[in-house]
C-alpha cells in the first residue's frame, strides 16, 4: 500500500519519456509531486497512460541530481562547485578561446529530444548566431533522421500524415520495425482496441512481438525478415501491387509526378523484386508477401505505422522513402484511418527536428543554403548565417579526433552511452578543449567534461513538446527549478556570458520568435496552447486550428514523389566468427539508456537487459535458459543474461540497451545510413558463447 498526501494543487503536464505525448495531472502537496493522474482531456492519451509516465518520476528527486555548477581544468582533476556566474565565465572564456585559436567552426552543439522546443530552438540560435556555425545536431540524429529524409523526399516535409484518432478509421495496419506494446504503450492500446474490432494487421520484424499474437489478436501476416532486408521486403511488396495492377491509379494520376511514377513502376516491376526471388534474401515466404500486399492494396483503409526498426539501418532512409512509396501506390494519403506514420521513440524528437537543430535546416526544415529563409532570420537575429551545412555528431567526433574540433556544449544527451562506437566516441570527447555537459546527472558523457550545467527535470520548467502526430503540448513548471534556473534559462546565460544580448523572460517569447520565423508555426502562441489544450502544426492563417491530417488536397512539396529503392546489403556480415545477427529494441517498463527509469524507486524497474537466443543457436552453443553469455562482436564484447525463445528466428539474437552494465554500443558498428549518418544500431554480427557473468 502506497500512503499518498492529500494533493492541495494540481498543474496539467506533458510526459516526458515517449512520443506519444500524453498529458498528465501533477498533483501537489507543498513542493512536493504525490501523483502522476493521466488527465482525461488529453488529445494524445484520453484518460490513458503507460506505468513510465505514471509512475516514473522519482528521477527528479533523486539524490544523483546535480544541483551546483562545476568546473575543472582537465578531465584528471577533480570537479569544483562554483557559482553560475563562475561558471558562465569559466565556459564562455574556454569556447571564445578555442574559436579565437582555431576559428569559428571549431565548436558546436548537441541538443536532445528531451528537451522542448524552446530549449532545441535556444540551441540552434547559439550555434548560429553567436558561434556563427551551423555545427548544430540532435540525438535524433541516431534515431529518426532518415525518417526527415525520406518523408521530406517524398512528400515534402518531415512529419507523420495522421493524428492518433486515425487508427480508428484504418482497415489495414503495416507495423513496420516498431513495438508499441513496450514503446508506445498508450498508441498501443488504441490500436488493439481498433484490432479486436476486425482490422488487420501486418507485422513487419524481425521478432515475434507480441502483436503477432496476444491473447486476443493474432496477425494477419507476420513478415518475419532477416535483420538488414527491410528495404527488400518494401520493394517486393510494391512489385506485386503493380505488376498485379492493385495500385490506385488515379490517385497516381494526379496527386503525385506521373513521371517519377513511370520510372519508379519499370523499377519494381523487374523480375529481381518479385517475392519469390527475394524470399532466400529476406527469410520471408513469398506466398506471405504477396498476400500481404494485397491485403494492404485492397483490404480498405491502409496505415503504415514503423519505428527505430525501419530508421537506424544503413539503408533506413530507404525504407522510409519505400514507406511513402506504398502509401502513394496505394492511395493510403490525405484521409482518416489511412497514411504514414514514424512513431517517435522520445518525447520531443518531432519537436526538436522542427526546432532547425540538423546543421543543414534551419527551424521549419529549410535548408541553409536558401538565401531567402536566412534573409528572414538573419534580419531578426543581426548577424549574418553560415549557408553551408555545419557538422553532423558523428563528423563532430571524427573532427575532434583529427584536431580541428576542439568545443563542444552537450545538452541532455549522454552521447557516449547512447551513440554507436564507444570507444570513438571517447576519443573524440577527450580530444576536445572543452566539453560542456548540461543535464540532470553526472552522466558517461560527463566524465570528458571539463563544465557541467546542472539540468532542470520536465516537472521544473515551462515549454512545449511536439509529439509524434504533431500535436504541441504545454509542459508546465510543477516546482521551482531545484538548481535554480530551467534549461532555457541556463542556455540564455551562456549566450549572454559568449556576448550576445537575449533578454528572453519567459519561453513564451521563445514561441512567439518561433512562430514569427517558421511558418507552420506562424499560428501558435501560449495563448492558443491554452485556450485549445494543444494544436497540431501546420498551425497559421490557413489552419489557424491546425492540421490533425496532413497531404490531404495535394503533398507539401506539390505533387508526390515516388522514388526508387534498391537493395544495398549492409557491410555488416555474418561469417564463422561472428555467424549471428544482433537486433535490440526496448521493454515497457525501461526508458532507453535508463537514466531515468533507473533511478525510480520501484520494483518494477529491477530489470536486468537479457540476451533472446533461438532454442536451437543456444542447443549448439551449450547455452541453458537464465545463464550468463559472453556477446562478442567485431567491435567489442559484453555479457548479459542468456533468455531461450522461439521469438526470435534461428541465426538471430535480440537485446534491450537500457542497462549501462549491457554497454550494447561496445557491439555495435560504426555502419550508418547513407543519407543521415544514422547508425546501424539493429544490424551487427555476433557470437554468443556461456559465460561466467561480467
Ligand atoms: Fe508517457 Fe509514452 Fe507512457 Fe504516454 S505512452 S505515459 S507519453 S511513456
Amino acid at each position: 500500500v502506497i500512503e499518498i498526501g492529500t494533493p492541495e494543487r494540481s498543474v496539467i503536464t506533458t510526459c516526458a519519456y515517449c512520443g506519444v505525448g500524453c498529458s498528465f495531472k501533477a498533483e501537489m502537496r507543498g513542493d512536493e509531486l504525490v501523483r502522476m493522474v493521466p488527465y482525461k482531456h488529453g488529445k494524445a492519451n484520453r484518460g490513458h497512460s503507460c506505468v513510465k509516465g505514471r509512475f516514473a518520476y522519482g528521477y527528479a528527486a533523486h539524490k544523483d541530481r546535480i544541483l551546483s555548477p562545476m568546473i575543472r581544468d582537465s578531465i584528471n582533476d577533480p570537479w569544483k562547485e562554483v557559482s553560475w556566474a563562475e561558471a558562465m565565465e569559466f565556459a564562455s572564456n574556454r569556447m571564445k578561446g578555442i574559436i579565437a585559436k582555431h576559428g569559428r567552426h571549431s565548436v558546436g552543439v548537441i541538443t536532445s529530444s528531451r528537451c522542448t522546443n524552446e530549449e532545441a530552438y535556444l540551441v540552434q540560435k547559439l550555434t548560429r548566431a553567436v558561434f556563427r556555425n551551423n555545427n548544430t545536431d540532435t540525438c535524433a540524429r541516431v534515431c529518426h533522421s532518415p525518417t526527415g529524409y525520406g518523408l521530406g523526399q517524398t512528400f515534402g516535409t518531415s512529419a507523420g500524415t495522421q493524428d492518433f484518432d486515425s487508427v480508428e478509421e484504418t482497415d489495414v495496419v503495416i507495423l513496420i520495425g516498431a513495438n508499441p506494446t513496450d514503446g508506445h504503450p498508450v498508441f498501443a492500446s488504441r490500436l488493439k482496441k481498433r484490432l479486436r474490432k476486425g482490422a488487420k494487421l501486418i507485422v513487419v520484424d524481425p521478432r515475434r512481438i507480441d502483436l503477432v499474437d496476444s491473447a486476443h489478436i493474432k496477425a494477419a501476416h507476420h513478415l518475419q525478415l532477416t535483420p538488414g532486408t527491410n528495404v527488400a521486403v518494401v520493394t517486393a511488396l510494391a512489385h506485386v501491387i503493380v505488376t498485379e495492377g492493385l495500385f490506385d491509379e488515379e490517385f497516381v494520376r494526379t496527386r503525385c509526378d506521373w513521371d517519377e511514377f513511370q520510372d519508379y513502376a519499370e523499377f519494381v516491376s523487374d523480375p529481381r523484386h518479385s517475392p519469390e526471388a527475394t524470399q532466400f534474401l529476406t527469410g520471408v515466404k513469398a506466398d506471405e508477401l504477396r498476400a500481404a500486399a494485397r491485403l494492404y492494396a485492397k483490404g480498405g483503409n491502409g496505415a503504415i505505422y514503423y519505428g527505430l526498426g525501419v530508421t537506424e539501418h544503413s539503408q533506413g532512409s530507404t525504407t522510409v522513402i519505400g514507406i511513402a512509396n506504398l502509401a502513394m501506390l496505394t492511395g493510403n494519403i490525405g484521409r482518416p484511418g489511412v497514411g504514414v506514420n514514424p512513431l517517435r521513440g522520445q518525447n520531443n524528437v518531432q519537436g526538436s527536428c522542427d526546432m532547425g537543430s540538423f546543421p543543414h535546416e534551419l527551424p521549419g526544415y529549410r535548408h541553409v543554403k536558401n538565401d531567402s529563409v536566412r534573409e528572414v532570420f538573419e534580419s531578426l537575429w543581426g548577424v549574418q548565417i553560415d549557408n553551408e551545412p555545419g557538422l553532423r555528431i558523428p563528423n563532430m567526433l571524427d573532427a575532434a579526433v583529427e584536431g580541428t574540433f576542439k568545443g563542444l556544449y552537450c545538452q541532455g544527451e549522454d552521447i557516449l552511452q547512447s551513440d554507436p562506437d564507444t570507444k570513438h566516441v571517447a576519443a573524440g570527447l577527450a580530444a576536445m578543449d572543452c566539453v560542456i555537459v548540461h543535464d540532470l546527472f553526472l552522466n558517461e558523457t560527463a566524465n570528458y567534461a571539463h563544465v557541467f550545467f546542472p539540468g532542470s527535470s520536465f516537472l521544473e520548467k515551462d515549454g512545449t513538446f511536439t509529439n509524434a502526430e504533431r500535436r504541441i503540448n504545454r509542459v508546465r513548471k510543477v516546482m521551482a527549478p531545484r538548481q535554480g534556473y530551467a534549461d532555457w534559462e541556463v542556455t540564455q546565460m551562456f549566450a549572454q556570458a559568449m556576448g550576445a544580448n537575449w533578454a528572453y523572460t519567459h519561453p513564451s517569447q521563445i514561441m512567439d520568435e518561433i512562430a514569427m520565423l517558421t511558418p507552420s508555426f506562424a499560428g501558435v502562441s501560449y495563448e492558443k496552447l491554452e485556450e485549445m489544450g494543444s494544436v497540431q502544426w501546420p498551425c497559421n492563417e490557413k489552419a489557424p486550428e491546425g492540421t490533425p491530417l496532413m497531404h490531404i488536397d495535394g503533398f507539401v512539396r506539390g505533387k508526390g514523389k515516388l522514388i526508387r529503392t534498391e537493395y544495398v546489403a549492409t557491410d555488416e556480415k555474418t561469417g564463422s566468427r561472428f555467424p549471428l545477427l544482433l537486433t535490440t529494441g526496448r521493454i515497457l517498463s525501461q526508458y532507453n539508456v535508463g537514466a531515468q527509469t533507473r533511478r525510480t524507486d520501484n520494483v518494477v524497474w529491477h530489470d536486468e537487459d537479457v540476451l533472446e537466443i533461438h532454442p536451437h543457436d543456444a542447443e549448439v552453443r551449450g547455452v541453458r535458459d537464465g545463464q550468463f553469455v559472453k556477446l562478442a562482436s567485431r567491435s567489442g564484447e559484453t555479457s548479459l543474461r542468456a533468455k531461450i525463445t522461439d521469438r526470435v528466428s534461428p541465426g538471430v539474437v535480440y537485446t534491450t540497451f537500457h542497462h549501462p552494465t549491457t554497454q550494447a554500443n561496445v557491439i555495435t558498428t560504426d555502419f550508418s545510413d547513407w543519407a543521415t549518418n544514422c547508425p546501424e544500431y539493429k544490424v551487427t554480427a555476433v557470437q554468443v558463447s556461456p559465460s561466467n557473468g561480467p
